[in-house]
């Protein structure tokens, strides 16, 4: 339920909260007669009729205080990574495939594994594709019995996914371009590289496409980069996995695979530069992209791991914004948008520019589809809550760990 005053108010909202960044800690103080006389239930709003009606003292604040757990986009399906935009998994989902691909043989274990091939991350999916290949081979082995009898390395399995991965990419350039093009030149070239083992290098590769299709429009570098991104990030990474999950258990292993692809809630301003511990200041990320990352600087990051980045923290920002409206995540993140593009241009020193809905556009798009104001979401319990442990074997060259 909005009131009128919202629509001016919101007007200079854009340019008030420019004076922060998402480094300043979010101390709100509610002004608790307006809080009475409006009857709103939005932290973020409240930050606003602060603003106006009285608390001007205050710098700015939005989006409100919670832990990263209970950050609501982690109870939604499906939410595509804010970084590498593939599909997440929550995570119930991540416990129904476990149960799924831990007592499934032969060919049921390749069905487990293809109906959720896509959201495997990119070293996991290297490993991955094997067991789907073997599976239906094999009938009365299982996910352990297929990794510890494998005789391929995890050379064998990186380079078979590089190549993979580079064909896709390619037939996407043939249909840009024609059956003749300069992408297909290059990639052929690469290709040779990677089979002569002189070092095939993903985020070089990467760099590469990108150089190449400079002139031409964004739209069209960003289809050959969606795919383009999928490639394993490492050799390292997947000969690491192989090898501490060869003699594991169906579950153990299971669980391993598809650890990368669950939902995080990351800081857009890293926690230990003092991001804070605020809706304002965090994004749905799949594990692979917030460990990845770690402190490093955003841009540093997404220019050379995801260069697609800017056209994936759009799809986030625009399947949250869809739920936002449906009612979804309950009354609380009608300001989500706005906060998100600020933090994410903020952090990227605007080199990201999202497109996103104000609350009063969230408003006007809810009525627009006769959808009824949002219902306040139960907090969550503290037994729901999700911790997802660092997964081993997706970090940087290091001693190979054992069991
Ligand atoms: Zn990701």
């Amino acid at each position: 339920m909005r009131v009128n005053a919202i629509s001016s108010a919101n007007v200079g909202f854009a340019s008030v909260s420019t004076v922060k960044n998402s480094t300043v800690p979010q101390s709100l103080k509610p002004v608790h007669n307006n809080e009475e006389i409006l009857n709103r239930t939005n932290e973020g709003s409240k930050a606003i009729m602060n603003y106006f009606f009285g608390a001007q003292n205050v710098p700015s604040f939005k989006g409100y205080p919670c832990s990263t757990s209970a950050f609501v986009v982690k109870q939604i399906d499906n939410v595509p990574c804010a970084c590498c935009g593939k599909e997440m998994m929550n995570a119930k989902e991540q416990n129904e495939f476990v149960a799924k691909a831990a007592k499934a043989k032969g060919q049921d274990l390749a069905d487990v594994f293809a109906s959720n091939f896509h959201k495997f991350r990119r070293n996991e999916k290297a490993i991955a594709r094997e067991i789907m290949n073997v599976a239906p081979t094999k009938p009365n082995s299982s996910l352990s019995d297929i990794l510890t009898n494998t005789k391929k390395t995890g050379a064998d399995l990186y380079k078979q996914e590089c190549s993979i991965v580079l064909d896709e990419v390619d037939t996407i350039a043939k249909g840009i371009y024609g059956e003749k093009n300069k992408v297909s030149t290059y990639i052929a070239a690469q290709k040779e590289t990677l089979n002569q083992h002189f070092g095939f290098k993903r985020n070089a590769f990467l760099k590469g496409v990108q150089n190449i299709t400079k002139e031409d429009s964004r739209e069209n570098q960003t289809k050959l980069l969606d795919k383009a991104i999928e490639l394993p990030l490492n050799e390292d990474g997947v000969t690491k996995i192989l090898n501490k999950y060869k003699h594991s258990d169906s579950t153990s292993v299971a669980r391993r695979l598809i650890s990368t692809a669950v939902m995080t809630t990351e800081h857009i301003h890293p926690k230990s530069n003092k991001g804070a511990n605020n809706t304002e200041n965090y994004m749905g990320e799949c594990a692979e992209c917030n460990n990845n990352r770690g402190s490093a600087d955003l841009n540093t990051y997404w220019q050379n791991v995801y260069p697609n980045m800017p056209e994936n923290v759009q799809r986030y920002n625009d399947y949250i914004t869809d739920k936002i409206i449906k009612g979804e995540m309950g009354t609380r993140y009608e300001d989500y948008p706005v906060d998100l593009e600020k933090a994410v241009s903020s952090e990227s020193r605007n080199a990201i520019k999202l497109t996103i809905l104000t609350p009063e556009e969230i408003d006007k798009a809810r009525k627009e589809k006769g959808i009824s104001d949002p219902k306040p979401l139960p907090e969550p319990a503290e037994g729901d809550m999700i911790i997802v442990k660092k997964p081993s074997g997706s970090k940087k060259p290091g001693k190979p760990s054992r069991k």
